[in-house]
């Protein structure tokens, strides 16, 4: 048996002082990655003194001392001669350790990535032997090959060099040395190496990976004889997405995964639906003709719609669902995460082993949003964690025109981000089908033990341009030259396959010819696809669809349930310390319930909350500080005092309740706005509410309000329920954080498409929010939500004010007045109504009343006018709001207010009170706060 490295070293004094720096280099090595070195050398290092296990901070002085107190020792031992013979091998043997780990590490920089061969890179020089001081004459000594996992324990430096050149240089490019966990590395190392970076398939699996690539040429070529020019951002130059997305399904499906949401952009989406979904050719035939979708106001073009179906796998029946997807790029993979959570809770899958999210790229956009960095930041959090996205990058070098990297990114690859997570990376050849084959399989399997993200970068190319109305050769001319020139994918592997006599020209042929006739005779092209699908897999809708915004509902709990409700909601472990403060509002709220206080917002709102779960409604709430509630008015997670850990009386007021999810979640508003509108369109019979921490801060979502929030039904038929609440409020306190800019959400009203509300008083806000789930209608919510009004002293309600009545879309005049004395009708939202009503008691007006739209879309305009009927005398009708003339609901909601106003007495002219027009939200000085907030008052009863 061969002498191993250690004992050689051993016997050859190799501790001596002249190796010690061999040895810390060694140690350097080992300290970045455990698994570089030998067994028997990381079995020693670990023994060391000053281990520091995986950090590669460690001081090397001690180390050093060590191995010099060790060489004296030795050196006390043996006889000096024995020592230097193999010492010159032993160097060696360490520098062949770290050529192996630059293999790791930077081989990628060297692989065959480009199908156009256009890359010019400079191979690393770390990959070359001579960077280590070994030379052509050592190729054929034989080294140790440490843990390099191609089956045996010593090699050549030749072998050694070819098979790492065959393992990371060839047309897979692998980064996973950034992980800092090393059972990952050795994982990808020993996938990768064992096989030398390319396994050896069946002829069954060539036969398929050949059709599959028949199939995604096929399409888009009947696609172009058909609709030639048409748009349709085809696939071609990256045909290999097909079979690598097919591969995800199958071998995920035969790891028990039961649905796959897949998002992605409109570059190869018609075939995906086509070759991967089953959808059927005739329709998608009938969208390029131009046809309709019933039921839709506005429709999408075809290359943003969704889609579903169920396939067979080889562990069974699973649903697939595309996520409909805006123009906006990469805004979808949130939605993804979100639709992928809810199916994942509702399965109860915590670690993600039922339902998986694979989104799908642009190398261009990937770079580029900064919503890629937000989706990758919440892969991991526990609010909005999936057990790991597969992603995959469309890489054809060009973003629309942009192809120069240096004006595309400032990182090498365009999936550099993901580094940001320590995802595993592997760049693949799209013209490699085995490769592709082979990585996409790796990615499943790492994704299913490890449940992180994971990058397959395709690396392919556009054949035409952007879209194919659009000429690229003016903008790429090198590129398209080549592109001309080269052949495709298909032709490229069935080529391969006919050399090597797996396939016949005849086979090829026929595949072509079957392929064809499918789509000729309108059929389904998906072998797989289940015809009657299993309706189990996926969440039945029916009872959502076709109710009219003034559905019934009836949002009313029995005092004697509220009270018992109330009970558990305020029940604290015993044992359990709350802070102070806390502690108060706790008791404060067994005093509401017991009707000696009233009941504030707070508890008003978390009784909605307890009420909806006894209803078998899951809650689910998520946004900056929403456990405590940006102004401590929630309360619905307590912190103990002694030990830091948390308990949450939503989630423990009775056995087998449906879930309470409340997630403080990160400091991002974009994505997580759109992951929680991705679980609301997936989960129709929960409240799913997300809270800016200050209104404003939903400026930086805006793109998921206008593309999804407000047009999702009518452009996809997508229902959702999603609740929003932005406090909104001026207090005095500066152009930020004062206005939720409601205008915004007013203008994007229309079709009653979404609804505005700003409610005044507990009871408003917990019948609100029961109504958006009590009833059936399943519209977006956008809730304006008080700041001081939390503790306002009048801004209260009874317990019995929840226990009977209902939502009130407008609110009549609180106090008894003469209706025949009445003259002035001021009406408003929000939180200026106290000050109307404050001033309106001080000054004793009786002339006066003060109407409040609760709901300012859908405009109730039958409400109000049967609320302002019995005031025959109005001679002036004022709309008060705080905020300026061109925001707030002024110019959005005037004309609901004008048509009232007109049809209760003509002639009867809406006037304005409030502050003049501005640029910004709001003053900075407070002083001028008082005197603006004065001044509306004031005009409010005396325009
Ligand atoms: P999915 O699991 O997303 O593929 O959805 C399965 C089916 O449920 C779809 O084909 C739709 O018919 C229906 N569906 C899903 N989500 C919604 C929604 N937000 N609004 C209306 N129908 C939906």
């Amino acid at each position: 048996m061969q002498e191993s490295v250690m004992q050689r070293m051993w016997n050859s004094a190799h501790l001596s002082g002249g190796n010690a720096a061999y040895v810390e280099e060694l140690y350097e090595l080992y300290l970045h990655d455990p698994n570089a070195v030998p067994e028997e050398w990381r079995t020693y290092f670990q023994k060391l003194p000053n281990d520091g296990g995986n950090t590669t901070d460690v001081p090397h002085s001690p180390i050093r001392d060590h191995f010099v107190l060790l060489a004296k020792n030795q050196r006390r031992a043996q006889p000096a001669s024995a020592a230097s013979v193999s010492s010159e091998h032993e160097k060696k043997q360490v520098q062949v350790l770290r050529l192996i780990q630059a293999f790791r590490a930077r081989g990628h920089q060297a692989a065959k990535l480009d199908p156009l061969g256009l890359w010019q890179r400079q191979v690393p020089a770390d990959l070359t032997i001579q960077n280590y001081g070994l030379t052509d004459a050592d190729l054929d000594t034989t080294f140790q090959t440490g843990e390099l996992f191609i089956g045996k324990e010593a090699a050549t430096l030749r072998e050694i060099v070819q098979s790492l050149q065959d393992t990371y240089c060839r047309t897979i490019g692998a980064e996973f040395n950034h992980i800092t966990d090393s059972e990952q590395r050795k994982w990808f190392a020993q996938r990768l190496e064992s096989v030398r970076g390319r396994p050896t398939y069946s002829r069954d699996a060539q036969a398929h990976l050949l059709e599959r690539l028949t199939a995604a040429e096929g399409l888009e070529k009947y696609l172009g004889t058909k609709y030639p020019g048409t748009k349709r951002f085809g696939l071609e130059g990256g045909e290999s997405l097909i079979p690598m997305v097919d591969e995800i399904i199958q071998r995920s499906g035969s790891y028990g995964m039961k649905e796959i949401v897949i998002g992605m952009a409109h570059r190869g989406r018609l075939n995906m639906l086509v070759n991967t979904f089953g959808k059927n050719p005739r329709d998608l035939f009938d969208e390029f003709e131009g046809k309709k979708v019933e039921g839709l106001s506005s429709g999408d073009v075809k290359y943003h719609q969704g889609f579903s179906s169920n396939v067979t796998t080889p562990g069974g029946e699973l649903h697939l669902a595309m996520a409909f997807n805006p123009s906006h790029l990469e805004i979808v993979s949130p939605v993804v995460e979100g639709s992928v959570r809810a199916r994942q809770d509702r399965r109860l899958d915590p670690n993600g082993d039922k339902v998986l999210p694979v989104s799908i790229h642009g190398d261009a956009a990937f770079a580029g949003q900064g919503v890629v960095m937000e989706t990758f930041q919440m892969s991991q959090i526990r609010g909005f964690k999936t057990g790991g996205t597969i992603h995959i990058v469309i890489n054809n070098q060009v973003g629309f025109t942009t192809s120069n990297p240096l004006d595309a990114r400032s990182t090498e690859y365009a999936t550099d981000v993901a580094k940001m997570i320590e995802a595993p990376i592997l760049h693949v050849n799209g013209d490699d089908p085995e490769a592709v084959l082979f990585v996409t399989q790796l990615a499943v399997d790492y994704r299913m033990q490890f449940k992180r993200d994971v990058v397959l970068d395709l690396v392919c190319y556009r054949r035409r341009g952007h879209n194919e109305a659009d000429e690229p050769s003016g903008t790429q001319p090198l590129m398209y030259q080549q592109i001309a020139k080269q052949r495709t994918t298909r032709e490229l592997y069935a080529d391969a396959l006919i050399k090597a006599g797996a396939q016949t020209n005849e086979d090829v042929q026929a595949k072509i010819d079957e392929y064809r006739t499918a789509l000729d005779n309108g059929q389904h092209v998906v072998k797989s696809l289940v015809k009657e699908p299993n309706p189990d897999l996926f969440v039945d809708w029916t009872p959502y669809l076709g109710h009219a915004w003034t559905a019934r509902h009836d949002t009313r709990v029995p005092l004697d349930k509220l009270r018992e409700i109330a009970a558990g909601l305020t029940r604290i472990p015993e044992g359990f310390v709350v802070q102070r403060q806390v502690g108060k509002v706790y008791e404060d709220r067994q005093k509401m319930t017991a009707g000696a206080m009233p009941i504030n917002w707070g508890y008003a709102e978390t009784l909605a909350y307890a009420t909806l779960l006894h209803d078998g409604h899951p809650v689910r709430m998520t946004g900056q500080d929403v456990g405590r509630g940006t102004f401590s008015h929630r309360h619905a997670a307590l912190h103990s005092q002694k030990d830091a850990t948390t308990y949450i009386p939503l989630k423990n007021l009775f056995e087998g309740q449906p879930r309470f999810d409340l997630y403080d979640s990160f400091l991002s508003e974009e994505a997580v706005l759109a992951f929680e509108y991705g679980y609301a369109t997936t989960t129709p019979n929960a409240l799913v509410i997300w809270e800016a921490q200050f209104g404003d801060f939903a400026n930086g979502a805006q793109v998921v309000f206008d593309q999804f929030i407000s047009s999702g039904e009518t452009k996809w038929g997508r229902l959702c329920g999603l609740t929003v609440l932005l406090p909104h409020g001026y207090e005095g306190q500066g152009p930020e954080h004062s206005s939720a800019r409601l205008e915004r959400y007013l203008q994007l009203c229309a079709e009653h498409n979404i609804q505005v509300c700003v409610p005044t008083t507990p009871a408003q806000v917990y019948h609100m929010l029961r109504r958006q789930v009590v009833r059936p209608l399943r519209k977006p919510l956008i809730a304006l939500t008080p700041k001081s009004l939390l503790r306002h002293p009048l801004a209260i309600s009874t317990l019995e004010d929840l226990a009977e009545g209902s939502f009130q879309t407008v609110i009549p005049e609180v106090d008894a007045v003469d209706p025949a004395k009445v003259e002035r009708l001021i009406m408003c939202s929000g939180k200026v109504y106290y000050d109307l009503l404050t001033k309106r008691r001080n000054e004793g007006r009786d002339d006066t009343i003060i109407v409040r739209i609760e709901q300012l879309y859908p405009f109730p305009e039958e409400d109000l006018a049967e609320i302002i009927a019995p005031y025959k005398n109005l001679k002036k009708v004022i709309w008060c709001q705080e905020e300026p003339m061109n925001q707030g609901a002024w110019y959005c909601s005037q004309h609901h207010m004008r048509r009232v106003a007109s049809a209760h007495q003509k002639g009867l002219f809406l006037e304005y009170a409030g502050r003049e027009a501005s640029a910004s939200p709001a003053c900075g000085y407070p002083s001028m706060h008082a005197e603006q907030q004065e001044k509306l008052l004031h005009d409010a009863f005396n325009i």
